[in-house]
């Protein structure tokens, strides 16, 4: 997954000032200013941008620091593109810095004023949040925990698989959903699983975990077993198509950059 990095990254704030050769994170929307080389993404120093910019710190990993900056940038011999094309290049740590760093970035874009009295917000100078310059509300950057669902049918040796409706993302995809208010990681398992295909589930087992910050979430992956009827009853504003898919028929490949992909090839290569 892409968050499996080989450096140790360091999340905990760092107040202190960029250097020339901290790596900067600068988005257009859902573009980033990177360079795709050897198949990899490789964002601009400090140093390389054409003009200084008014920046945060995001993380470090094994001394490089990385930053996001808060107006449009350029720089030579570098371009904005789509996160998706970057989605699909090797797993590196600029990888995971875009991703980390697109998070921030959104949490950037919607928090400019106070929610409780209206005033302006601004980055406090010692942690990774924002402060109104009017009541001093702390503002964190949101992070929204969902549930992703292996349901497996032991006697057909199958797991379902779905396709979401109405969004960009077309391949297959597992069972997904939200964790609500009040509500166990594996109570909305079992909800989103009879909410979306009307299957009753049981031995919910945690598989792994992954920060998503194309979408601001925490992904918590888990697999589980079918009980009761195999009947799949399909709630179609979410879901464009649900299937059971035999073991060897999971269009699955090692060394995905997302949970779902992990999962499926777990299940593929007999490790679930
Ligand atoms: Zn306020």
């Amino acid at each position: 997954m892409f968050q499996d990095i080989p450096e140790s990254v360091d999340i905990e704030y760092d107040p202190a000032p960029a250097e020339q050769g901290d790596r900067m994170l600068c988005y257009d929307g859902r573009s980033v200013l990177v360079r795709i080389e050897d198949n990899k993404a490789v964002l601009p120093k400090l140093c390389e941008l054409d003009s200084d910019c008014k920046k945060v710190f995001v993380f470090r990993a094994d001394g490089i620091r990385y930053f996001l900056c808060l107006e449009k940038a350029s720089a030579k011999g570098f371009g904005f593109e789509p996160l998706n094309t970057v989605r699909y290049v090797a797993a590196d740590t600029d990888q995971y810095a875009v991703v980390t760093g697109y998070h921030y970035y959104c949490f950037h874009a919607e928090s400019r004023f106070c929610s409780v009295c209206g005033e302006r917000l601004e980055h406090d100078p010692y942690k990774r949040c924002m402060v109104c310059t009017g009541c001093e509300n702390e503002v964190y950057p949101k992070i929204a925990p969902a549930v992703i669902l292996g349901i497996i049918d032991e006697e057909t040796d199958s797991i379902l698989l779905t396709r979401y409706a109405g969004r960009e993302y077309k391949k297959y995809a597992l069972v997904a959903g939200f964790i609500e208010m009040g509500e166990s990681a594996e109570a909305a398992a079992e909800r989103e699983a009879m909410e979306e295909t009307g299957l009753k589930i049981k031995d919910i087992e945690f598989f792994a975990d992954q920060p998503w910050g194309f979408a601001q979430n925490l992904l918590i992956g888990f697999f589980a077993k079918v009980t009761g009827s195999r009947e799949i009853k399909m709630d179609t504003s979410e879901l464009a198509e649900a299937v059971w898919v035999k073991r060897e028929d999971v269009p699955a490949q090692p060394g995905g950059i997302s949970l779902t992909s992990e999962m499926m090839w777990a299940f593929k290569s007999s490790q679930r």
